[in-house]
Formats: structure tokens, sequence, C-alpha cells
């Protein structure tokens, strides 16, 4: 029972954690593939994804169906790795058949931040060393190991001490691959960079890092954790560069709507967490079977329908529909992620609100704030999206 008189909005702010003075705090009733509709049935042309987890859809029924049944059979059992799960095996099976090169053997999480952490933890039981190296301006996740490798000083100061050892190279730079050494237990990189506001690789730039990686014996992680499932034009980012790397690191989408985690490896890697110590990485609630049963669901689709195939063609039409606006600097795209970056951050700090006004969902990148964020589900139609980009059009004219 409520104790005082039941006002949503209210209680979200007064009982819900806050993470800033300026939630969106728009009230979300239902979604239904590229739609999210409020109680009084506003509909919003949803552009974020909940930051490209929604890949196939919001409300898929194959996922939904997926959900209820193995909700019906069992939900949790026991900690992660003890009990044969079939969501668990045959998700990993499928998965396993779709990752590059030896990642084959799937070991499941929480969350993007968890898959990170535990890769860096086994970077450093396969190497012995210490030091581990990211980019300037990556994003790996919010926990103490994870915000270690982020190079922002304003989100990481009030939380020292963090992660020693730690140094950061500049993305795209090859020169600064030399400071990839004989020392570095582990590099790690988003193919495209995320947060960064959509940076992608120049020619022959990961093919480098990996060249670099194997003469320094250094393990090389790639987070594909906003990048995979398809939202870069290929199930997984770094098949557009034939590059493959030591650990991949999953979450997002993969769990089709449902909060997943994992990294992928040899099982020759994967095996460590078997020995000194034993239990290497423990969770609880890792492959959750209800989530397994949802990235399994999910994962059948994307390899049934043609929404990676399409996704560079459908980025490029938002491309092309915007990029010739005035208000518009420069559009970073690959796939269905795009930046439209429009030269200054009181520009794009006001485009968002517009956006709103006109029903579309966007999002700012928490490293480039001159840009906002075009990243719908993967099964967004071409009708859907002359119809968002007229709707995006019609805010940038009212900067
Ligand atoms: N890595 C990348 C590239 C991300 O974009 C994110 C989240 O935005 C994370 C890691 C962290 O994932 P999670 O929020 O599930 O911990």
């Amino acid at each position: 029972m409520f104790r005082k008189p039941y006002r949503l909005g209210e209680n979200f702010l007064r009982h819900i954690g806050q993470t800033s003075p300026s939630p969106l705090g728009i009230e979300i009733q239902r979604a239904e593939g590229v739609f999210l509709y409020t109680p009084e049935g506003k509909r919003y042309v949803d552009l974020v994804s909940g930051v490209s987890v929604s890949n196939v859809g919001h409300s898929n029924p194959e996922v939904i169906a997926a959900v209820c049944e193995q909700a019906s059979k069992h939900m949790h059992l026991m900690v992660y790795g003890e009990i044969v799960q079939q969501p668990q095996v045959d998700h990993a099976t499928l998965l396993a058949s779709q990752l590059p090169g030896n990642l084959d053997v799937i070991y499941y999480v929480n969350s993007g931040s968890e898959a990170n952490e535990a890769a860096i933890k086994l970077a450093k039981r396969k190497s012995g060393r210490r030091e581990i190296i990211s980019c300037v301006n990556c994003y790996h996740g919010s926990t103490q190991g994870a915000l270690s490798l982020m190079s922002s000083e304003k989100f990481k100061n009030s939380f020292r001490p963090l992660l020693p050892d730690i140094r950061h190279i500049r993305f795209n730079s090859f020169e600064d691959l030399e400071l990839i050494t004989e020392r570095t237990a582990a590099f790690i990189i988003e193919p495209v960079q995320g947060e960064g506001g959509v940076q992608i690789p120049v020619e022959g730039y990961l093919e480098a890092v990996r060249e670099r990686c194997d003469k320094t014996g250094t393990i090389l992680i790639f987070d594909e954790i906003q990048t995979g499932f398809g939202r870069c034009g290929k199930l997984f980012a770094a098949q557009r560069w034939n590059v493959v790397p030591d650990i991949i690191t999953l979450a997002k989408a993969l769990g089709g709507g449902m909060p997943l985690g994992a990294f992928a490896a040899s099982k020759e890697l994967m095996d460590l967490w078997q020995s000194n110590p034993v239990l290497g990485h423990i969770t609880t609630f890792g492959g959750h079977p209800v989530s397994c049963a949802a990235a399994l669901a999910s994962l059948k689709i994307l390899l049934r329908e043609n929404w990676v195939d399409d996704a560079e063609r459908k980025g490029a039409l938002y491309r092309e529909l915007l990029q010739g606006h005035p208000a518009v600097k420069e559009i970073r795209q690959i796939g269905l992620l795009l930046a439209v970056d429009l030269g200054s951050s009181k520009s794009a700090e006001m485009i968002l609100p517009l956006l709103i006004e006109n029903g579309v969902m966007s999002d700012w990148f928490l490293f480039n704030e001159n840009s906002f964020r075009i990243a719908p589900p993967l099964s967004i139609s071409e009708e859907e999206i002359l119809y968002s980009a007229g709707l995006i059009a019609g805010a940038l004219d009212r900067l």
C-alpha cells in the first residue's frame, strides 16, 4: 500500500536513485518495434534502443515467447557454471558458431562492466603482467575496474584509488601503439568508439593493433558491448576488418532486451579460471536462464532476418537525408550507429528537447559534447527512417 497519494513522477524522483539532476523523466508504458508509448498515447521513435540494446525491436514476439516459456520451466537454480541449463548451452553453442577465430567458449555474466572486469582479470592471469592500456575517450563501464580504464578525469577523480598501472593511448594513432610493450597484460579497445561519439578506425588501424599485441604478447580485448549484434553492419564490428581479438566482451543487445553480459575466448584461455585460483571468476546470476532464452531467440532472429546486412544501407540513408542540413557539421556513421555532430555543445544541448517535442527519443554521448545519437532498433523500416529523419530535420530547423 502507498502511504501517500500515488504519484508516479514524484515517487520516481523521491525513491529511485537519480544519476543526474535532470533525468528525462518521461513515463513509458509500452514499447513496440521502434516506438515507445506514454500512458497518454504519445509516441516516440526510439533512436537510442536503450543504448544499443533493442536491436531486434521492442516487444519482439519471439523473444517474449522464449522468456515466458523459460520462466515457466525454471528460473535461477544455482551459481554460474555448476548445473547444465539448456538455454545457456544452446545459446553458447550458437554464439560460438558465429564468433570469429577460436573465440568459442562463452562465460556469462550480468553486464558489460562485469564482462570487462573479468576480461582484464583473465588477461592478468594469463600474462602474469599488470599494465593495462585503453584508449582516450573509451567507455568500458562504471564499476571500479572498468572505471579505471576511462581516460576522463572528471568521471574518475572522486573515486580514487582506482586500479594502478593503467595507461591511455589515442584511438587511431599508429604512433601510440608503440606504448604497448612486453609489460602490457592487455590492450582493451572498442573497435568503434561508441561514447566517444562514433569514432571509426582508420584503414589498417585494427590490423596494426593486432600485430602490435602479437609482437608484445599482449592480450587484445575487443569491447563489442555497444557495437555487437549487427549494430555496425556485421554481427560483430571487428568482422568488418577481419581482425580477431583474444577476448571479446558482449552485453547490451546480447540479451535481446534482458540483462546479460558475456565474454568469449579460446578454450585454452578460458580454462585458466579453473586453477590458481580455482573459481577465478564467480557470479550468482550470470547467464540467467531466462536471459539466455531471450538471447537465443534474439540471435536466431538476427541470423534469419536481413537486418544485420541492411544496417549499413539504412544508416547511410539517415546520413544522406540529414547531412545537407545547414545545422549539421558532420555525420559519423557505421551501420545503424550515427553521431550527428552539430559543431557546438550548445546546439547539441538544445536539440534533445526539440527532438522530444517532435516525438523522437535521442541521446548525447558521454565523451562527445557536440553530437547526438541515431541508433534505432535494426528492425527499423525504410518508411520509419524517412519519417523519423523528417522529424529530426524539423527539430534541426528550430535550432
Ligand atoms: N562497454 C561499452 C562500449 C559500453 O557502451 C558500455 C555501456 O554503455 C559498457 C561497456 C558498460 O556496460 P554496462 O552498462 O552493461 O555495465
